[in-house]
């Protein structure tokens, strides 16, 4: 691991509850450069990104269609499922 400077953190906003924490605490979600949403476990796929900070927070902003606007794509339900089954078994292999 290559450190880029320890004082600056990337700090990151949840796009659901609005806590903004470092980056690396917080789940990542990639438009791809194809256009398709999906979950970035690493953190660094290309494209642009969204964050959520829990699984519930994921549902919260999927009810609410934010991912759509934070990605500026549109996600159907299957995409959506998609990827809250990723932030589901990433959360709980975090937590064990
Ligand atoms: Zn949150």
């Amino acid at each position: 691991m290559t450190e880029q400077g320890t004082h600056t953190k990337r700090q990151r906003t949840c796009i659901s509850c609005g806590v903004t924490t470092d980056k690396a605490t917080l789940m990542r979600i990639v438009r791809t450069p194809k256009g398709t949403p999906e979950f970035d476990a690493g953190g660094r796929a290309a494209g642009r990104g969204a964050y959520v900070c829990s699984s519930e927070c994921f549902a919260a902003a999927m009810k609410k269609k934010k991912l759509d606007r934070a990605l500026k794509t549109t996600l159907d339900s299957d995409d959506y499922e998609r990827i809250a089954a990723c932030v589901a078994s990433y959360e709980r292999e975090v937590r064990e």
